[in-house]
């Protein structure tokens, strides 16, 4: 089909001419016409988010297996079921870890992100096992996010033309760093000295990322939930 201004044949789907600019505004059924031409580019449509691949089938139907396993040995063996837990919990950490972190192409502080929840998750299930289960929030969540928060920032730092894509990652991770001192709070527990310091260094770095690149931050929450 031609251009009803300029004559320069258009090959492909558009509303306006790619040349003249002028918009086809249905001059002589122009546009309808415009509109039944081949896409410039292929129309990449979205991975689905629960597609199901060979992986996992295999896995789930490993993972069934073991955890029923893990609570039939467990119950014979002492009576009870708690230690199935942290294996249960295992198997799912493996799993995500897997599907979202390792077969997924994301940011690298997005895969951080994923692992600290993912990690924080298997804790809080994984937590009846412990003799003390004051323990993750006193020890084991403060490092989990000390680490994490340490290990963005110092990526940010070494690549910091584009720190956009890790900012909002970085904000998260602070932000849950405030969870075992909130936690323990409301508990007896007599050593908070580990999630107090996460929780200052999670306070500290959303102060930081807030002061330094509050415009970067909002640009970035624009374009994600703007559809
Ligand atoms: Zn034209």
């Amino acid at each position: 089909m031609k251009c009803p201004h300029c004559n320069v044949e258009i090959a492909c789907r558009t509303k306006v001419c790619p040349l003249c600019h002028v918009p086809f505004n249905n001059v002589e059924g122009k546009l309808d016409e415009a509109r039944k031409l081949p896409r410039a580019f292929p129309h990449k449509g979205r991975a689905p988010m629960f597609s199901t691949t060979i992986f996992d089938k295999v896995y789930l139907a490993t993972a069934l297996y073991l955890a029923i396993l893990a609570i039939v040995v467990e119950f014979v063996l002492t009576a009870k079921v708690q230690g199935a837990f942290l294996v249960i919990a295992a198997l799912f950490y493996i799993y995500f870890s897997i599907r979202f972190t390792i077969q997924n192409y994301g940011y690298f502080s997005q895969k951080v992100l994923a692992q600290t929840l993912m990690l924080t998750l298997v804790a809080i299930i994984g937590r009846k096992v412990l003799p003390r289960p004051l323990f993750i929030y006193e020890y084991l969540l403060p490092c989990l996010y000390m680490a994490a928060m340490l290990v963005i920032s110092i990526y940010i730092l070494i690549r910091h033309k584009h720190p956009q894509k890790y900012l909002l990652n970085l904000l998260s991770i602070a932000l849950l760093g405030m969870l075992p001192i909130i936690v323990l709070r409301f508990t007896d527990s007599e050593f908070q000295l580990l999630s107090l310091l996460t929780a200052s260094l999670g306070a500290f770095i959303i102060l930081i990322t807030l002061i330094s690149s509050y415009g970067k931050i909002k640009q970035e929450l624009i374009r994600l939930f703007h559809t």
